[in-house]
């Protein structure tokens, strides 16, 4: 292909370079993901938005459209279940179904606080669960003896005189 010049596109000057269809669709739009400053700081309505459109107007947890019913963001996981302040871990939520959730949210807090001082054994399990004891072994093995060096007799006791 000589004598034609090629524009940086790979399409030869003159011609029109049109973009492929639908590419405006494919190329991912560039947004920083919002992140909180810290866990108090409330999502913008630029985020809420996207937030919105992410879910595509359903409620995350009943997935019901919310349509004109309120709504607030949700943490998908919990910020006090260890979720963070973060446009990825934020979705919409009904009002009512947001309380719902946040109720639960208390309690699987309040399983996992039990359940690590169970493993720590700051709470003990309610019932009668017996430990299965030391489990009791078939053949006694024998120390070599032979192999421990000696020890240097030592009286343990004095004479005295009576
Ligand atoms: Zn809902």
């Amino acid at each position: 292909m000589h004598g034609i010049g090629m524009s940086a596109l790979g399409v030869p000057y003159g011609q029109k370079c049109i973009p492929p269809k639908g590419k405006a669709e494919i190329m991912p739009r560039t947004v920083k993901e919002w992140i909180g400053k810290n866990d108090d700081s409330k999502a913008p309505p630029r985020v809420r938005q996207r937030c919105h459109d992410r879910a595509e107007g359903k409620c995350h947890i009943c997935g019901l459209p919310i349509g004109r019913k309120k709504w607030e963001l949700d943490h998908i996981i919990a910020l006090i279940n260890g979720g963070e302040n973060r446009e990825s871990n934020l979705a919409p939520a009904h009002i009512t179904c947001h309380k719902t959730k946040t109720d639960k949210d208390k309690k699987t807090k309040a399983k996992i606080a039990k359940a690590r001082g169970r493993h720590t054994g700051a709470n003990q399990p309610k019932g009668n669960i017996q430990s299965q004891g030391f489990a009791k072994s078939a053949k006694k093995t024998k120390i070599d003896k032979s192999a421990i060096p000696p020890l240097y007799y030592r009286p343990m006791f004095r004479k005295v005189k009576t």
